[in-house]
């Protein structure tokens, strides 16, 4: 088994491609992030720069395929008509996760990871049950999953376009970035926000997920700024450990599915 030379689909050639499906791994990973405003002091594509750099790190360390990363992703109906957003409707989103791993699953890719570094549980769990249908074995997973209660790191929960995400910014893209802008912002939940765990929070019983219900009023009527949370205390400290604590969690979880799993056999959805 030896090394590729190249980490992303795009890169390869059918050949090569055709290789590493049989020798290196057939573990694909397709990292979906989102065009979404991050406040006045980050960039639209935080979510699609985070999913693949992340995503790229992984490989790195796990030798398996990346797809090429979607760059739009799945919304709730609170972030639609809000400027520099641009959501894809769910049935739209589905559909295409559902027909990027169909079509990758013929290259002789037997396992695919769906990585998000956006909030679009919604769609990712309905493609994953249709894959399942289908006979194909799918793993939707979300970062800030693998950084729950994570106050080691973090002064607060991650929300959006805060300290987690920013920090995360500072470590991996700076030169996008610029805390001069960076703020606090708003966001005030139509139900007490105590039965509703934030995207970095450990659940604790009775609570909802924040995708779980109409919690929240249209941000482009609520957020003056675009920020949920606080960018002001981000650090690029924060950001590493961040990216560090989400790559050890993969590796963990693709070292897993190889052993139980080796190269060239299918778990048995169907
Ligand atoms: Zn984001």
């Amino acid at each position: 088994m030896s090394r590729s030379k190249h980490l992303w689909w795009q890169e390869m050639t059918l050949p090569e491609l055709q290789h590493f499906a049989k020798e290196v791994s057939d573990i694909a990973i397709l990292p979906i992030g989102a065009t979404e405003q991050h406040g006045p002091h980050s960039p639209n594509g935080v979510d699609l720069f985070n999913a693949k750099y992340m995503a790229q790190e992984i490989a790195k360390k796990t030798d398996v395929m990346l797809l090429p990363p979607l760059p739009y992703g799945s919304h709730p109906y609170h972030h639609w008509y809000m400027p520099g957003t641009i959501p894809l409707s769910y049935d739209t989103h589905i559909a295409l996760l559902v027909d990027i791993i169909k079509g990758a699953s013929v290259s002789g890719f037997n396992k695919f990871i769906i990585f998000s570094a956006h909030g679009q549980v919604s769609t990712t769990l309905v493609a994953v049950h249709k894959l399942g249908l289908e006979g194909h074995f799918t793993l939707s997973t979300h970062w800030y999953d693998f950084l729950r209660d994570d106050k080691d790191v973090l002064d607060d929960y991650m929300w959006h376009a805060e300290e987690a995400e920013t920090s995360v910014g500072l470590y991996l893209y700076p030169q996008y970035i610029d805390m001069s802008k960076a703020d606090e912002g708003g966001g005030e939940a139509l139900i007490d926000s105590k039965y509703i765990i934030a995207p970095g929070q450990m659940p604790e019983p009775g609570m909802m997920y924040h995708f779980e219900g109409t919690f929240a009023r249209p941000e482009y009527k609520e957020l003056d700024n675009g920020i949920i949370g606080d960018a002001r205390n981000a650090t690029r400290e924060k950001g590493e450990a961040m990216v560090t604590r989400v790559v050890d969690h993969m590796v963990d979880i693709l070292d897993d599915i190889k052993a139980r799993w080796p190269i060239g056999t299918k778990p048995p959805v169907k």
